[in-house]
């Protein structure tokens, strides 16, 4: 009998999905060159919608979520990759098109992996995740487009982008304005370098006037929406917003006065298509720049039969920091 491994399989049917802990066999993984042994996944956004109905990203169903993972190649038909190395993955639509990594064992393509940057392990590399190296495209938009006076706002601060995009800006010396709908999270954002602390509330109302004082030099931003048009207005002149998410929304009630006036720039970030070189280069920034002491504090262990629950609560905002999930435990 072939050996089984576990996986946290969602299934459809007439009733709705449902998602839970299984048992599979290598000939049931998609194909592609290389199979790894995962040893650690994560939990973004994305893996809430996966784990439940789908929202559109899951193609077909039994479907195996995850959109990121680190392990070690156990075989590989493409002359990249040897048993034994490190490697990690992100985006490509892995954990949505393809099946994840929310299993002990994965299959993919050679194309898709990264080899681990010196200095990480796996562990911490998924304690940076999707979230994290999404964060380090956005801080590097930011970079290439200049920073300007005043302090650089991240929004959906205690959230996973939010988070490492705290730690990296303050590990870079920018003074860091976090913005939190959860006031008991002052603390923690602090730890991670932030300055000051921008209640959620204070950016939720819609946009009165196209242009309030220029406050910020830059801006990460997971949330978009009414929180992104606001935003929009208090840029410094010529000053940058990476765009990252929509927690808060996908509409976007602005106006291209900021635009026109001020000279602002919107600046799209998008983690899944990224290029080898790309990713290499932001995996390898991660490595030298992120303070692993940080990083260490936003790490929420979790299992794979912790899935179904923690995928509801990031869908509610509810989850602090990255969730790491131990495949194996
Ligand atoms: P999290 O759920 O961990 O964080 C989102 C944070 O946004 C929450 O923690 C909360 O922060 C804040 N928030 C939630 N709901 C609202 C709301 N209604 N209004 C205002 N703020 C809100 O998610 P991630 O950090 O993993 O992802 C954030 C976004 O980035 C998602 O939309 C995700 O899909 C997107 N993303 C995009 C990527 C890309 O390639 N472009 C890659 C990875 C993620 P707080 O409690 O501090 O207010």
């Amino acid at each position: 009998m072939s050996e089984t491994f576990k996986a946290l399989v969602v299934e459809k049917d007439d009733a709705g999905t449902s998602a839970a802990v299984k048992d599979l066999t290598l000939a049931d993984l998609p194909e592609g060159e290389v199979t790894v042994a995962v040893e650690y996944s994560t939990v973004n956004y994305k893996d809430g919608l996966c784990i439940g109905p789908g929202g559109g990203l899951v193609r077909n169903y039994p479907h195996v979520p995850g959109i990121d993972f680190a392990g070690t190649v156990e075989t590989s038909s493409d002359d990249r990759y040897k048993p034994g190395d490190k490697v990690v993955l992100t985006g490509w639509r892995v954990g949505e098109a393809h099946w994840g990594g929310y299993t002990q064992k994965a299959r993919v393509r050679a194309d898709w992996l990264v080899p681990l940057p010196d200095g990480l392990t796996t562990r911490q590399a998924m304690a940076v995740g999707t979230a994290g190296f999404t964060s380090m495209l956005a801080v590097q938009a930011l970079e290439d487009h200049g920073f300007k006076a005043g302090p650089i706002l991240v929004t959906g601060a205690a959230g996973g982008v939010g988070s490492v995009a705290v730690a990296l800006l303050s590990a870079l010396g920018q003074e860091v304005a976090a913005v939190t709908g959860r006031p008991d999270q002052e603390d923690y954002l602090r730890g991670l370098g932030a300055s000051q602390i921008v209640p959620r509330a204070d950016l939720a109302e819609t946009v009165k006037r196209p242009l309030e004082s220029e406050t910020w030099g830059g801006c990460v931003d997971a949330v978009g929406g009414d929180m992104l048009a606001r935003v929009l207005g208090q840029m410094q002149y010529g000053a940058s917003v990476a765009a990252v998410g929509l927690a808060g929304g996908a509409g976007l009630p602005a106006t291209v006065i900021p635009f026109l006036l001020r000279g602002v720039n919107l600046l799209g970030i998008d983690s899944v298509m990224q290029p080898y070189e790309n990713r290499v280069r932001a995996w390898s920034r991660i490595a030298e720049i992120l303070p692993m002491d940080k990083l260490e504090g936003m790490v929420v262990p979790a299992t794979l039969g912790d899935l179904p629950k923690l995928g509801a609560d990031i869908l509610k905002g509810q989850v602090r920091g990255r969730v790491v999930v131990d495949v194996n435990a």
